[in-house]
């Protein structure tokens, strides 16, 4: 059978081809992967539970159960400063990678620009693609702590572009953005009448400062569409929950992509994620604060070892140099010779080259081990 040009086009994600590498070893320490070593709340878990019980097994609606959208509306107005209307302003998805999907779709036309602040997670591009609009990177650089500024969008002509995609806290980097930086991209935005995406998945996972959402300047809720979710801070990446927020228009789109693809985010994962809102924040906050110690930790023996190591303050990510110049044949040496995974930085766009993405959403001992060996393979 013949396979569309534009999937062809499209290579395979440069994470998984490692893993499956990873996968025929024994005793590996995965530092790879982007997921939670913890396990969902409980309550979370048997809400889930109860729900199946009380044979609540048919679709909600294609928006997303009621109650869960004003749960999240909620939320956001009250630790964001964001206000969305559970009617027509949110829609949940099959996690914020449906989302994204379905923005693109609803959102980009054929030949449409859209700007992706990178190193960046990976779905940006391919996403951009399926939907036939066309990436355009915006290298963003170690010496600015990875963040995004308007000399890097005027740089890269981001002015012309239709769109702009951004991740704040940062997936490969860790990176933040505070307010007054975050307000100053706000205003190349605005000048520049484009639209954001701003991926939040990570919003709860800063060390420091507080997360602050582009949406919240002034003349950008309008053109912001917010995505967040339930599998990073909550630790649910199984459930495949996420939300999207935007101007009623623009929710109505996604909702028509949404409605003919998923037609509704699954409904077993919607009850543990109303309970998780309601009654799990003491356990992300216990979760936060051990990525805070492993973070502190693993940025710690990078120092010991000579490796220069940028201060993430978000996600579970940091993104050291590579002490080589190939950073594929690092990568591969280094789980050969010692059974340690990473990502080799240039999978999440060229502006990652020359680091590594080390995840330390792996436990304590696990995290020591992995050090020892890295230290080990450099000795
Ligand atoms: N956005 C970013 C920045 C991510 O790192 C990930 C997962 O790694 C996702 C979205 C996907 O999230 P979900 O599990 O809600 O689809």
């Amino acid at each position: 059978m013949k396979i569309a040009d534009r999937v062809q086009q499209i290579p395979p994600s440069g994470i998984r081809k490692f893993f499956e590498i990873a996968e025929e070893m024994d005793d590996v320490i995965s530092l790879g992967v982007g997921e939670p070593d913890f396990t969902a709340p409980w309550a979370a878990r048997e809400a889930a539970i109860d729900s199946l019980k009380a044979g609540k097994t048919s679709y909600t609606a294609n928006r997303g159960m009621r109650e869960l959208r004003e749960e999240i509306s909620k939320r956001v107005s009250t630790q964001y400063d964001l206000s969305y209307d559970p009617d027509d302003e949110i829609l949940v998805t099959a996690g914020a990678s449906e989302g994204l999907d379905v923005a693109f779709r609803a959102l980009v036309d054929p030949g449409d620009v859209v700007a992706i602040a990178q190193p960046s997670y990976i779905s940006y591009v391919p996403g951009v693609t399926f939907a036939g609009g066309e990436p355009l990177p915006v290298a963003t650089r170690e010496e600015d702590d990875f963040k995004l500024t308007t000399e890097l969008l005027s740089a890269h002509g981001v002015a012309d572009a239709d769109m702009l995609v951004l991740c704040y806290p940062n997936n490969p980097t860790g990176a933040i953005m505070t307010a007054e930086e975050m307000a100053e991209v706000a205003d190349f935005v605005r000048e520049h009448d484009l639209t954001v995406l701003a991926d939040e998945i990570y919003a709860d996972l800063t060390y420091g400062d507080d997360h602050t959402s582009i949406a919240t300047f002034e003349g950008l809720r309008e053109r912001t569409v917010v995505f967040n979710g339930f599998s990073k801070a909550y630790a649910m990446t199984g459930l495949r929950l996420g939300y999207a927020m935007a101007p009623p228009q623009v929710i109505s789109a996604m909702n028509r992509v949404h409605q003919y693809t998923m037609l509704s985010a699954p409904t077993t994962a919607q009850y543990a994620a109303l309970e998780a809102l309601r009654s799990c924040d003491s356990e992300v906050v216990e979760m936060r604060k051990q990525y805070n110690r492993r973070r502190q930790f693993v940025l710690s023996r990078f120092s010991e070892m000579g490796i220069d190591c940028f201060e993430a303050k978000g996600a579970f990510y940091v993104f050291p140099e590579c002490p080589w110049d190939d950073t594929d044949a690092f990568a591969e040496a280094l789980l050969e010779e010692q059974g340690v995974a990473l990502v080799p930085g240039h999978v999440f766009g060229d502006s990652g080259e020359g680091h590594l993405r080390v995840s330390y959403a792996t436990g304590l001992n696990e995290l020591r081990e992995a050090m020892a060996r890295i230290e080990a393979f450099l000795g």
